[in-house]
């Protein structure tokens, strides 16, 4: 925890802790140490992790990275950070990330970008996003893991863009009590490390069914640990066709042939498959997320919580929500809130929102098919390049960095699990990852076979 704390001062200019717990973590540590030597050792007994800013911590600012919620202090604890610290975990502080999770590369963020640690030449490369501080930190050594969370890729897109591991759950696997809810029936907190062990080491204690949440699945939490064998022989492996984007870089090919080629050797059955609604995934997904967000971001009025702008005389309640909303929020999020409302709207609604829920179910089937025909995980790219400088995207038009979740977003669509491993470099040196999607519920063999591409 010393050493973490030390490093963390020492990496402002990753801006990846936006708010730091010394305090916390020190009283965390020294009861970690008590319960050591009482012989009464947890999973996580003084392992430092960093907690990403959408997660509700008791009494320490929890502001989504977003204005809105300024001087947000909640008087509870979110299920996942309650689980992590019963199982000994020590918090060092709040980590950077889009605002309300929404974004590819940190950069909407009320705090600031968060940096990559990993550079090629003077420029400053994103470390992806939305969990961008939580993959900053453990890329960097600051922690020895975080929790992420992931709605379209949000785990998985910054893990490959730094060179580590993170997993997004089965939905239903992990409670999303206390955490900042931006699309409900997408979300998953998961956990980012250095590698696929620990990611099955915090997982388990992430896990659990809780009545609070009621999405929440009460089904068995395996040890994940345990499932890591090394051993996938006979494992069936699907190579989706339609992952085989037109324009895809030639060192994303060679990523995929590699991990396929790996695979195989290590006894795994390799077989074409075929996921023909993909192409309606991204559009699908960019229906319905900015609809439940505009929902969920209803609450945020100036009245509950956090920052509310000043009025001038004369001026009502509805001037003072319209002015705290416009104060409030950046401009990705108004924009989410807008399509959101749009596509909500009695007369758009069939037209967009219920196509949309159509295509994902169809999504969805597409997956089932594939997992009744034997297959037992699914290969892909985790992103469709390296990391992209900050600043690089950002101005362009905001399809193009909603292109970066191509390969992610359907299995959030879909509730499954699905890990983003890094397996290589691209020309320049810089990480490149690759994901596996496993059936539901079966993360261990997913884990597993993640395992087998380190
Ligand atoms: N980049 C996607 C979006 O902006 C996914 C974000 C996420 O998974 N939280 O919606």
């Amino acid at each position: 925890t010393t050493a973490c704390l030390t490093a963390i001062d020492a990496a402002d200019a990753l801006n990846a802790f936006v708010h730091k717990t010394p305090d916390v973590a020190q009283a965390q540590s020294a009861a970690a140490d008590q319960r050591l030597q009482a012989g009464d050792a947890p999973d996580l007994c003084g392992i430092p992790l960093g907690i990403k800013d959408l997660f509700c911590t008791k009494g320490v600012p929890s502001q989504a990275a977003s204005r809105i919620l300024e001087g947000f202090r909640p008087e509870y604890e979110s299920t996942v950070t309650t689980q992590l610290f019963d199982a000994g975990a020590v918090m060092l502080g709040k980590l950077n990330m889009d605002e309300f999770a929404m974004g590819s590369s940190n950069e909407t963020s009320v705090y600031g970008d968060a940096v990559n640690p990993w550079k090629v030449d003077d420029r400053k490369l994103t470390p992806g996003g939305s969990s961008g501080g939580s993959a900053s930190a453990v890329a960097a050594d600051l922690c020895l893991g975080a929790t992420g969370t992931d709605t379209g890729g949000s785990i998985r897109q910054p893990a490959a863009f730094t060179g580590i591991t993170g997993i997004k759950p089965t939905y239903g696997r992990v409670s999303r009590w206390g955490i900042v809810a931006f699309a409900s029936s997408l979300d998953q907190a998961g956990p980012m490390t250095k590698d696929v062990r620990d990611s099955a080491i915090l997982l388990r204690a992430m896990s659990g069914f809780d009545p609070k949440d009621s999405t929440s699945a009460d089904i068995a939490v395996p040890d994940f640990e345990a499932a890591l064998t090394g051993d996938i022989r006979g494992k069936v492996i699907g190579i989706p066709r339609e992952y085989r984007m037109d324009g895809m870089p030639a060192e994303i090919e060679k990523l995929w042939s590699d991990g396929t080629a790996m695979l195989k050797d290590a006894g795994a059955e390799i077989r074409d498959i075929t996921l023909p609604h993909t192409k309606y995934a991204l559009p699908a997904y960019y229906v319905i997320a900015p609809a439940e967000a505009s929902s969920n971001l209803a609450r945020y009025d100036g009245v509950r919580f956090g920052h509310r702008a000043r009025i001038a005389q004369g001026d009502g309640i509805t001037e003072m929500y319209e002015k705290t909303r416009a104060e409030g929020f950046g401009p990705e999020v108004q924009r989410r809130v807008m399509v959101g409302t749009y596509v909500l709207s009695a007369g758009f609604y069939d037209a967009y929102y219920n196509r949309a829920r159509k295509v994902r179910a169809l999504i969805k089937r597409d997956f089932d098919q594939v997992f009744a025909d034997g297959v037992d995980a699914i290969l892909t790219p985790a992103t469709p390049s390296a990391a992209f400088g900050l600043g690089e995207m950002a101005d362009a038009d905001p399809i193009k960095m909603y292109l970066n979740d191509v390969f992610t977003v359907t299995v959030n669509l879909a509730g499954l699990p699905g890990i983003a491993v890094p397996t290589g470099t691209d020309a320049t040196g810089l990480p490149l990852g690759l994901q596996l999607i496993g059936r539901p519920w079966e993360e261990g063999d997913l884990l597993n076979v993640a395992y087998s591409l380190e």
